[in-house]
């Protein structure tokens, strides 16, 4: 049987920066593989994300991920060039802007003094102030916005994640296209990973950043992961009408609309009560029809006249509990890794994560940041840590 230190399982952004992360790590000695059961990656979330990033969290462990991962993207030559060759991750960084009404203010402004305590760039405009910003933008009903100034805005996340994956090969990765099936368990340890062929592969530690996947493969080794796939819908539209200086709009609806390419992209939840676990990929047109579009319109007038031009879905790995990733091993079994319950921010967040698990694989404990609020600790004390800052 094949037996390798480290075997992750999922290799798209957050497993693809794990074995970035490790196989940069001068301390860590043993060797990585990687197991992704399609090498298409078509349908896992990195593929089919909205790709942004901000740091307008009401975690402060969220908006520490979230700087490292600008910090990240802005440097990535440093980190990801392969003989000279940087990828291109297409970073954006135009900004997020949340809108709120009175019935938003309080949080809005609560969220600002985090914020403001963990050094992020942010400001709060009042609606006079928005509108000379933003002259398309209807704000009769706002109170305030808070704009990030750097730092936020956008990638390429497919770009991010092939960026990682191929440095990560580059610096001794093995990348296997694989199906992992079940984990093997004994005691207090896993010994192995059965994959779909029926073979075996060995290992030391495993890690798992299994996205929607992550709740069966923990299952098959006794452990149960409140991560669900939630379905979100992403329309693609073009317009004549001039947006200029558009950033990321949260509505206070929660709806969002952004640039992208020569147009927009834009989505929103859909309502709690229509919102089940669900594998399947139908867009949910009825929600840009009756929600989003009539939202859009109200905000920005100039949007009446748009075009979709494309849409698709893709999956959150939600955490039940408290919307947040669930990270590092459970108490019950000391050499199992977890990275998942990303809940819609998985993708800014996977370079520090990927920094994190290498850590914790490295040196059993965080060396950077202090990460242990999201650990399996809260999980099983029923003690969610909420975000409140969800989009
Ligand atoms: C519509 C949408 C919009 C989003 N917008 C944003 C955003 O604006 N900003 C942001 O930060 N995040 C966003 N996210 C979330 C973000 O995309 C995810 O959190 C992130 O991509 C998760 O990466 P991952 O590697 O953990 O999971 P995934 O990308 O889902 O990858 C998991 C991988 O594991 C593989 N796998 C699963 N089971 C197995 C198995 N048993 N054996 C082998 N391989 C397996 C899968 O094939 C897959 O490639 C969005 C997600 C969606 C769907």
């Amino acid at each position: 049987m094949q037996k390798v230190d480290v075997l992750i399982v999922g290799g798209a952004a957050v497993g693809s920066a794990a074995a970035y992360f490790l196989a940069s790590q001068s301390d860590f000695k043993g060797s990585v593989m990687v197991l992704e059961q399609d090498f298409s990656y078509e349908k896992c979330a990195t593929a089919l994300s909205a790709a942004s990033i901000r740091h307008q969290f009401s975690t402060p462990q969220n908006i520490q991920l979230s700087q490292f991962g600008s910090q990240f993207l802005k440097h990535i030559g440093d980190y990801l060039a392969v003989d000279g060759d940087v990828p291109d991750v297409g970073f954006h960084e135009d900004g997020y802007l949340f809108l709120a009404t009175e019935a938003g203010r309080e949080v809005l402004q609560s969220n600002h003094r985090i914020q403001k305590a963990q050094n992020v760039d942010v400001a709060l405009l009042t609606p006079e102030e928005l509108r000379t910003r933003y002259p398309w933008m209807q704000v009769d009903d706002l109170v305030a916005g808070s704009l990030g100034l750097s730092g936020e805005g956008w990638m390429d996340a497919y770009g991010l994640m092939r960026g990682l994956r191929r440095k990560a090969m580059a610096l001794g990765a093995q990348y296997k296209e694989a199906r992992v099936t079940a984990l093997q368990r004994e005691g207090h340890r896993i010994v192995a990973a059965t994959l779909s062929d029926g073979s075996s592969v060995a290992c030391g530690t495993v890690i798992n950043t299994a996205g929607t996947g992550a709740a069966a493969l923990a299952r098959s080794a006794g452990i149960a992961l409140p991560v669900e796939a939630r379905k979100r819908s992403v329309f693609y539209f073009t317009t004549s009408a001039q947006l200029d200086n558009c950033p990321m709009v949260i509505d206070p609806s929660g709806a969002y609309f952004r640039p992208e390419g020569k147009g927009f992209i834009c989505g929103v939840a859909p309502a709690p009560e229509d919102d089940p676990e669900c594998y399947d990929f139908d867009v949910q047109h009825t929600l840009f029809d009756e929600v989003l579009w009539p939202t859009l319109a109200a905000r920005a007038p100039a949007l009446e006249a748009l075009r979709v031009q494309r849409s698709w879905a893709g999956h959150y790995d939600m955490n039940t509990l408290d919307h947040n990733v669930i990270l590092g091993a459970h108490p019950e079994v000391d050499n199992l890794l977890f990275a998942n319950g990303f809940s819609g921010h998985g993708m800014q967040q996977s370079p520090a994560v990927g920094r994190a698990l290498s850590e914790l694989v490295t040196y059993g404990g965080y060396r950077t940041l202090d990460l242990q609020a999201f650990g399996w600790e809260r999980v099983l004390k029923n003690q969610p840590l909420y975000e409140i800052n969800v989009v």
